[in-house]
This record gives C-alpha cells, structure tokens and sequence, in this order.
C-alpha cells in the first residue's frame, strides 16, 4: 500500500469496515489468534523532560511525584510472573535517579526467577546505558517516536531531537533488543500527511512492535486544552500499521480504553491488535502516573474479559518478535 491509498483510508470512514476486515485478516494470518498480555509497571513518574503534552512533564508542579525501591520492583515482578505472566514492561519517565547499575540489578534480579521477557521503556539514555542492560538480561526496548514530522516532534519535545530518537532506536537495534516505537494520533497541529508518514516510518524501521494511541490532553499541561483524539481515526492508523507492518506486536492501548471504556479495546483488537497490557502498579502510586487525564486501569482480569469477548485466545508467554528472520534465537519459539 503506498502512501496514496493510506491517506485515503485516513480520510475516509466509509472504507472502515472494508479497512479493519483486511487487518484483521492480516492479523490472524501473520499472528493468529493468541492476544499476547504484557504486565506493565510504571515505577516513577519522575521526568528531566518538558513534552508539551504529557503530565510528567517536569515542569508540571501539580504532578505527585513518586519512585518505587529497586527491592520493590522485583517483588512485584516476581508476583506478576508467578500468576504466568511471561512478559513485563517496566516503565517510567526520563528519570536518572535510576542509574544504570541500579536498572542493571533489577533486571539480574528479575531474570533470576526465570526466563520471563523484559520491556524496558525508560526513554534517552547514553548508549552505554543499553548496552550494560541488554548483557544484564533486558530482551526489548520502547521507544515512541510519537510523530514523524521533524519540526512537530522538535516542536512538542524541547530539547530533544527527532533524528536522535530514531538513532536511539536503531543502536537498540543493533544491540540486539526487539525494538518498538509507536506514535500519538491527533495531536494539535498534525496532518493526514504526518500520520501517513508515522505509518511508513513504522513499515520502514520495520519495528518489532508498535504502541499506538490517540492523543488525550492533560490539563497541567501547554496542550492540555486541545481536544483529544478521534476513536476511529486510531483505529485506521492501527489497522494501516497491521497491514504494512504485517507481523509487528500491536497493542489494543490503554488509550483506547479511556476514550470508549466499554469498547475500545475490544475495537483494537478487531482493528489489528495482538497485544494488551494491564497495569500492575501498585495503588498509592498508580494514581499518581498521570501522563494523560481520565486514564483508566487496566487489570489482568479486564484484558482476559476484552480478549475473550473479542474471541480470541489469551496467551501469557513470553510472546516475542515474530520477525524470525532477524531474532533468531531459541526465545523466539518459547
Ligand atoms: S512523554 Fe516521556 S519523556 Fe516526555 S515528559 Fe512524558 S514521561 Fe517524560
């Protein structure tokens, strides 16, 4: 599909029903049925950065701010893994309060209990930094590259650097982490255009995974009058992504869930989606992880709920890339 067509499916939702029939077709032959669950724990909401559109965003003084201990984290890690989940992402925002050595023994710590996947998604570090995690045992890395427009992503970023971030993913890469990057829709001053390059970005970096959710204003925040995001129209760039990327992890994201609890997720899951990833950060602190507002808490049980009644299959294995070509390794088979 070039870029032609994608923007015509952008811009047209009669063609929705013919769009998400086709991804989710291209879902089951190059995924099948299984909807990977991936238990996420945000640990701190502490971040160096400024997004325009994120509430942890330093500048933010309204946000509680919290870190979860080292020991802390690997004892809910090890709740999580031995409930059979295979998977789990640890995230939070750009904070060097946790040094490499720190994140290194967590990840030891963790790996000790078995062979469960670790996602780490803690932002810019120094290269050295990955590469320390990725011999200590992480396996993959989250890394948005939120919109593919140059000047809109330097515009919402200060500081940072769009043609950094995706030499960020590609040294990730090279180290030999399955990569995700993934990208915002509808955010203040973004095009058909833009999102159709997001798309082809994806196919192009030919990404493990892909985390995509609408844009949802938080009020502490420079964006937080905008209006939100379009259901429908995350759902076409979802489903474009299933169909370039093919075999990519998707995630049905909690973003989904806040725009249209009952529904959303289920909806991404028939729009390409094979993944879903409850949150297991602790009460107290979960609360206060407010990138966007009115986020809703995805539990263990109300994903095992959403994939049932999408039917399809629950899987809480590891659930690595599906590109075998370039992660041979035994993992892959697990
Ligand atoms: S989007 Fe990420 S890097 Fe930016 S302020 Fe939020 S947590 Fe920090």
């Amino acid at each position: 599909m070039e870029k032609d067509e994608i923007l015509d499916h952008l811009k047209t939702p009669k063609l929705d029903k013919e769009l998400f029939g086709k991804a989710d077709e291209t879902r089951k032959r190059y995924c099948g049925n299984e909807v990977y669950i991936r238990g996420i724990i945000e640990f701190s909401s502490y971040c160096c950065r400024n997004c325009l559109y994120c509430g942890l965003r330093r500048e933010n003084k309204k946000l509680r701010r919290y870190r979860m201990r080292p020991e802390g984290i690997v004892e809910l890690c090890k709740k999580i893994i031995d409930i059979g989940v295979n998977t789990i992402v640890l995230q939070s925002g750009d904070d060097f309060y946790y040094t490499q050595e720190m994140v290194s023994s967590i990840i030891e710590a963790i790996k000790d209990e078995g062979n469960a996947a670790i996602t780490l998604s803690l932002g810019e570090r120094p290269v050295e930094d990955y590469s320390k995690w990725k011999e200590a045992g992480a396996d993959r890395y989250l890394l948005k590259h939120e919109t593919a427009n140059p000047r809109l992503y330097e515009k919402i970023h200060p500081g940072q650097r769009f043609k950094k971030r995706i030499d960020l993913l590609l040294a990730l890469r090279d180290m030999g982490y399955q990569i995700g990057a993934g990208n915002i829709v509808g955010l203040p001053g973004q095009t058909f255009e833009d999102m159709a390059n997001d798309i082809l970005l994806l196919r192009e970096l030919d990404v493990d995974m892909a985390g995509i959710g609408p844009f949802i204003p938080q009020k502490d925040t420079p964006l937080g009058k905008f209006p939100g995001g379009d259901l429908n129209l995350t759902l076409r760039v979802l489903a474009l992504t299933r169909i370039l990327t093919k075999n990519a992890h998707l995630p049905a994201t909690t973003a989904l869930a806040t725009l249209d609890p009952e529904s959303g997720q289920r909806m991404g899951l028939k729009a390409g989606a094979n993944v879903i990833m409850p949150d297991f950060t602790p009460n107290g602190y979960r609360e206060k992880y407010v990138i966007y507002d009115k986020k809703v808490r995805v539990t263990l049980e109300r994903a095992e709920e959403v994939i049932l009644r999408a039917g399809r299959e629950i899987s809480k294995r590891r659930g690595d890339s599906l590109k075998c070509t370039r992660h041979q390794r035994a993992s892959v088979y697990i």
